[in-house]
């Protein structure tokens, strides 16, 4: 467990579902930028149309051809996802080849500009601040002393500000002009381009902490980009690392339907099977959790259908409906983002 002080940022400091109206206020940004996601989004389709931007893999944490489609349906967006047999690994059955993967982050500017516009918003900012600042609590628990921070994928930079903020020397790494923008604006230091290719040589066994914060699911090969960040860790440094939780209770119930099932999601995450894919590429575990809960999401099901999925995630049977809470959730690792610490193993 994390220790505990009076300063300490607890994880319900940031779940959206504590936060009165933050549903209404986010649903009033999207409904706003309505026409210019659909615009996206038909160019997004157009462009990946063509068969040729596409492959067929197998699993990329054991390599073995042999899976079942994980639901009934199985196409999520046009995207298949699949659970490996042998390592039980679930993944994007196709991929979109290198090219027009990072071509999606370059260039998909009318996406990114709402999302902008979503990250600026107060409410939102506030929980995006707090959670930053929780990374950083839980970062600076791990390791032996604060030095130099990086944060993958840093977005609009509130990890790095986090961190500076708490008396470290931090960097990101972002390929979104918006976002590069957006950060340096703000007088971080952010290098422009894709982890690990974007950063020199110079930056070798830099970073006490690295943070990826919703960047392994996006990853065609976990495993192949976990082991490129290795040379960039300081002796005795920590990765944290944040992915959607595949068997949070929310993306259970809400089924293929969810918006994590998407194209640019490759790798599907559980507790146990982040966990493997860590072990895989070389790291210990040192701390694992989930939080924000979407609890207010989750009680919009029928009692029964989550009588079921609670019933098939834990092998337990809730008594009533009441016993289910947040704290709840997080007991049994079904929040809806999982978060671990890890280091490299000895
Ligand atoms: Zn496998």
């Amino acid at each position: 467990m994390l220790r505990h002080s009076t300063q300490m940022i607890h994880k319900n400091q940031f779940d959206a579902a504590l936060v009165p109206h933050f549903r209404d206020i986010v649903k009033k940004i999207y409904s706003k930028m309505l026409p210019v996601q659909q615009k996206s989004a038909e160019i997004l389709k157009e462009k990946l149309s063509n068969a040729a931007v596409w492959q067929t893999r197998t699993c990329p944490v054991c390599g073995c051809a042999d899976n079942l489609p994980l639901s009934e349906g199985a196409y999520h967006y046009g995207v298949q996802v699949v659970q490996c047999e042998a390592c039980g690994f679930s993944y994007s059955l196709k991929v979109l080849t290198e090219t027009h993967d990072k071509w999606m982050y370059e260039t998909n500017e009318s996406f990114y500009e709402i999302y902008l516009q979503l990250k600026k918003e107060p409410v939102y900012k506030s929980l995006e601040q707090t959670k930053a600042q929780y990374i950083i609590q839980a970062a600076s628990q791990f390791v032996h002393q604060k030095g130099h921070f990086l944060d993958v994928g840093s977005a609009v930079g509130s990890v790095i500000s986090a961190a500076q903020a708490n008396g470290w020397h931090a960097t990101g790494v972002e390929v979104n002009p918006l976002f590069l923008k957006e950060s340096k604006s703000k007088g971080l230091n952010v290098v422009s381009g894709f982890f690990p290719d974007a950063l020199s040589a110079q930056y070798h066994a830099q970073f006490q902490a690295i943070s990826m914060l919703d960047v392994l699911e996006h990853m065609v090969d976990p495993i192949t980009f976990l082991e490129s960040a290795k040379p960039f860790i300081a002796p005795d440094g920590v990765v944290l690392i944040q992915v959607p939780n595949l068997n949070s209770l929310y993306i259970q119930l809400d089924g293929e339907q969810n918006t994590n099932y998407c194209i640019g999601h490759w790798s599907y995450f559980t507790p146990e099977s982040l966990n493997a894919t860590l072990e895989k590429a070389g790291f210990e575990n040192l701390f694992l959790e989930t939080y924000i809960s979407e609890f207010d999401k989750v009680q919009q099901f029928p009692e029964s259908d989550i009588q079921y999925k609670v019933q098939q995630l834990t092998g337990q049977t809730l008594q009533h409906i009441d016993e289910l809470s947040i704290d709840w959730l997080h007991e049994h690792l079904l929040g809806y983002k999982i978060f671990g610490v890890y280091k490299l193993k000895a």
